[in-house]
């Protein structure tokens, strides 16, 4: 199974993860984007992290 990281100091919370995958990003109301699920049946998590303006994503 894929473990998924968001680097909260770095993300700036624009949203596109959780548009991408709402199933496994939600941007809490501080503004960083949180890890709700390690993998995701429809998406590609790493194309998903390689989209983040930012690259607070991580897909070991
Ligand atoms: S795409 Fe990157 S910067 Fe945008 S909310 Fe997600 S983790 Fe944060």
């Amino acid at each position: 199974m894929a473990k998924v990281t968001v680097d909260a100091s770095t993300c700036v919370g624009c949203g596109l993860c959780e548009q991408n995958c709402p199933d496994v990003f939600e941007v809490k109301d501080d503004g960083i984007a949180y890890v709700k699920a390690n993998e995701c049946s429809s998406c590609d998590l790493k194309e998903v992290a390689s989209q983040c303006p930012v690259e607070a994503i991580k897909v070991e």
